[in-house]
């Protein structure tokens, strides 16, 4: 395995990295718009966090709201944004809403209602504590691409082995929708998907900018759309991606999973 290195070499590797992502961007960015680079650390240390901070990066993404909230309060670097891009449990809406500028992972609307109370609840804290008032929270709702097979059905939770991939049916998207841009606290930002196991990201993607397209007719200001990760992320531009979430291609393979 590796040998340990410095900080300043590791600080090198991300920043080398870095750019080859951000060149990446840049030859594959279809329109004038710049997306977001979310660099998803999870599974690295908060140090890797800083490091990643002092080279300009301010979003970072996580998928565990234990391991994000650890990290969250023990970073010392000002000006990040936190994006929770993981399965969320309703009951961690609270912890979430300390310190996620963003969830990207909203799929129904129990996880609608929970991330409005909590909110409601973050601000009186901050309040009766004499801190300024938190932005709302930016609320993506998450798709899942895979084409529905009647055995299926709309049960949802069933993603199979592997890694859970979540998200909504795209018939559920108008309800969820409605209920996320009708609750205080919250934004309504767009759409989040992950392109099926197997399947050709470029129709994932092109079925995502479609339904996007459909969202704003009814919410415009619901422009985002949040696809692309290392291995995809040129087929997600080309579909108008505005939120890329790139982890492993800028920190490295990721441990294995203890
Ligand atoms: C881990 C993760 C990513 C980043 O994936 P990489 O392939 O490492 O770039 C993006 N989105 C979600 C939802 C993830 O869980």
């Amino acid at each position: 395995m590796t040998a340990s290195i410095t900080p300043a070499e590791r600080s090198a590797e991300l920043a080398a990295r870095l750019q080859r992502v951000r060149t990446r961007i840049r030859s594959a960015v279809a329109g004038p718009a710049e997306p977001t680079l979310i660099v998803v650390t999870k599974y690295f240390p908060a140090s890797d966090v800083e490091l990643l901070a002092a080279l300009g990066v301010t979003e970072v993404g996580e998928n565990k709201d234990q391991e994000a909230a650890a990290k969250a309060s023990s970073v010392q670097a000002q000006g990040l944004n936190w994006h929770f891009i993981g399965q969320l449990q309703s009951n961690k809406a609270k912890s979430v809403v300390r310190y996620a500028a963003a969830v990207h992972s909203v799929d129904r609307l129990s996880l609608v209602t929970a991330l409005g109370k909590a909110m409601a609840a973050e601000q009186s804290r901050r309040t009766e504590a004499g801190m300024q008032p938190r932005a709302d929270l930016d609320v993506f709702l998450q798709v899942d691409l895979r084409e529905q097979t009647p055995a299926a059905g709309s049960s949802g939770g069933g993603a199979g082995t592997g890694a859970a991939r979540g998200g909504a049916l795209p018939r559920e998207l108008p309800d969820l929708a409605e209920a996320a841009a009708a609750t205080p606290g919250l934004r309504l930002a767009g759409v989040m998907a992950v392109a099926p196991l197997g399947a050709d990201p470029q129709e994932a993607f092109a079925k995502l900018a479609a339904l996007s397209g459909n969202l704003q007719k009814t919410h415009p200001g619901a422009t985002g759309i949040s696809a692309g990760m290392s291995g995809d992320l040129e087929a997600a531009l080309q579909h108008g991606a505005t939120h890329l979430r790139i982890g492993s291609d800028i920190l490295g393979p990721r441990p294995p999973v203890r």
